[in-house]
Order: structure tokens, then C-alpha cells, then sequence
């Protein structure tokens, strides 16, 4: 497997596979690949030409005292994973030439960074609109793929796409899950024996919430305190938020009528996980 590291040289192969005619993919990533970017890797590959992987863990997208220097990596045991699901190429480009001396430009998608994660990580969507704006200019793809996993990252990508009328059709697959729910994560191998344990806890109380709602509960009051009655049984997990919104513009609803994201974010240890799960009342 091929990795450019050079962004002159990314740029040129994948002008070149335009020239020919090559529908481009690409999947975005910080590495540390697991099932959940391969089932990215793997979609991509079945609905475009050449799938580039990008494996780059974007420093300005940590806060401080965030795991930036500790984050997992592992370029070799990622290229052979990438290979195995069917990627072309993998571009992992340096921090220093991504964001060269005097760099000043960042793009800042508004209202829908502001709310859930946007609260506690207030720099976090600038940072990720803008690193992702820099790698479709530089990979020139049709398609990109993102995980549900990181729901308002994908509406953030999205909103940044048709107000900036970029030609890149984004596509968004469904969370991969380990056998008891804990949605994948590359952090989640930071979690001790006894956190991971407790960890389920997510997804088990976002099933709930998503029957609750299906089974036509419209106060979302009642919905969210059912969540927190749940989690705040497991003494390792502080809540940093739990919410259920609008689908498309992130903002509170009071009363659910159609589709719904119920998202949160918890902290386990030192670790901080993220969930969500999408829904409607039945019959809606
Ligand atoms: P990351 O490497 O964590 O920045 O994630 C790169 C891409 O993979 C993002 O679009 C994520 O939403 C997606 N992703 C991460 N974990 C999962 C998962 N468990 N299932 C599906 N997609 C995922």
C-alpha cells in the first residue's frame, strides 16, 4: 500500500485519476482504524473507483488538556487494514504541512457547531470543518464518507457543503457497534476493565428513549430523565450533556413529532464517549 505524505503529490494522483475518468472517494480518519472506518472503507470502495483514506489526527481539533499527543496511532497496522478492506491509498499529510507557518484561514459553519459537543468543545467543529474543507481540496473527490457515529460532525459537513456549493456528495452510514452496543471508537481501548463494563450503558439507554418514542411519548422531558435515571445508576459515568433535538438543525425540541436524534456525551474515567440514535414515532 502506497502512503503520500506530500499534499503536492496527493494533489497530482488524484488530478491525474480525475483526468482518467476515476470516480474519487474518500474517508476521512485519525487512524487507528477499526470495523467502523473499514465499513466506511468497504461502502466507499463499492460505490466509487479509488477510495483514499485519510489518516491525519488534526491537532487544532483538540482542546487543551484534550488527548491529542496521546491519541492511538498506528500507521503500519492501518495501511494492512486498509488494504484488506479494499482502500487505494492512504494520504497522511504532517500537522506542520497542513498548517504551515502563517497559516490563518479556518471555516466556521455557524448555529449547528454550537450546541451538544459544540458546548463543551467550543474550537472542535471550526477545527474539523476546516481540515476537512483542506482535504477535499486537496483529494478532489466525488463522494465522501462519514460515520453516524459522530452525528453532528456529519450535519456540520453536510450544512458546510451546500452553503460552500461544493460538487462532493456526502454520504453518512450507520454507527458500527460492538456485540454488547458500545458504539466503536478509536478510545475506547483506554478504557479500563471495569469502564468498559459500565460502557453499554449508552446505547442501552438511547434503545430505551428510541422505544419510548416510537411507542409515541412526545415530551422529551420524560424521555431525557428516563436516559438520566439510567446512567446515573452507574457510578464511573458523569453526563456532559444528553439531548434530544431536531435532526437537521441540532436545536432542543420540547414535543416530538417526526424525526428525532437524542445524542449525548458521558465521561468514563478519563475517557469522554459520544452516542446517538435517530428516530421517529410510529406510523409518523
Ligand atoms: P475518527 O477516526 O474517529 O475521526 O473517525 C473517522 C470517521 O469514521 C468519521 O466519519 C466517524 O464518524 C467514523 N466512525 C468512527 N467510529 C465509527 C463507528 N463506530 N461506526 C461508523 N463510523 C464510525
Amino acid at each position: 500500500m502506497e502512503i503520500i505524505e506530500n499534499i503536492a503529490s496527493m494533489q497530482a494522483f488524484a488530478e491525474r485519476k480525475r483526468m482518467e475518468g476515476k470516480l474519487m472517494g474518500l474517508v476521512p480518519t485519525m487512524g487507528s482504524l477499526h470495523e467502523g472506518h473499514l465499513t466506511l472503507i468497504r461502502e466507499a470502495k463499492s460505490r466509487t473507483d479509488i477510495v483514499v483514506v485519510s489518516i491525519f489526527v488534526n491537532p487544532t481539533q483538540f482542546g487543551p488538556g484534550e488527548d491529542y499527543d496521546s491519541y492511538p496511532r498506528d500507521l503500519e497496522g492501518d495501511a494492512r487494514k486498509v488494504i484488506s478492506a479494499g482502500g487505494d491509498m492512504i494520504f497522511s499529510p504532517s500537522a506542520s504541512d497542513m498548517y504551515p507557518e502563517g497559516y490563518l484561514t479556518y471555516v466556521d459553519v455557524g448555529k449547528v457547531t454550537e450546541p451538544l459537543c459544540g458546548l463543551s468543545r467550543p474550537e472542535h467543529f471550526r477545527a474539523v470543518a476546516t481540515v476537512v474543507n483542506k482535504l477535499f481540496n486537496i483529494i478532489k473527490p466525488h463522494k465522501a464518507f462519514f460515520g453516524q457515529k459522530d452525528y453532528q460532525q456529519s450535519v456540520v459537513i453536510k450544512r458546510m457543503v451546500k452553503d460552500l456549493n461544493m460538487d462532493i456528495d456526502i454520504i453518512v452510514l450507520p454507527t458500527v457497534r460492538e456485540p454488547d452496543g458500545l458504539a466503536m471508537s478509536s478510545r475506547n481501548s483506554y478504557l479500563s476493565e471495569e469502564e468498559r463494563k459500565v460502557s453499554p450503558v449508552l446505547y442501552k439507554s438511547l434503545t430505551i428513549a428510541s422505544c419510548m418514542i416510537r411507542d409515541r411519548e412526545k415530551n422529551a422531558r420524560k424521555i431525557l430523565s428516563a436516559i438520566k435515571r439510567m446512567i446515573e445508576k452507574e457510578p464511573l459515568v458523569s453526563i456532559d450533556y444528553i439531548a434530544i433535538t431536531d435532526s437537521e438543525t441540532l436545536k432542543d425540541i420540547d414535543e416530538i413529532k417526526g424525526k428525532t436524534l437524542i445524542a449525548l456525551a458521558v465521561r468514563i474515567g478519563k475517557m469522554r464517549l459520544i452516542d446517538n440514535i435517530l428516530t421517529e414515532p410510529q406510523g409518523s
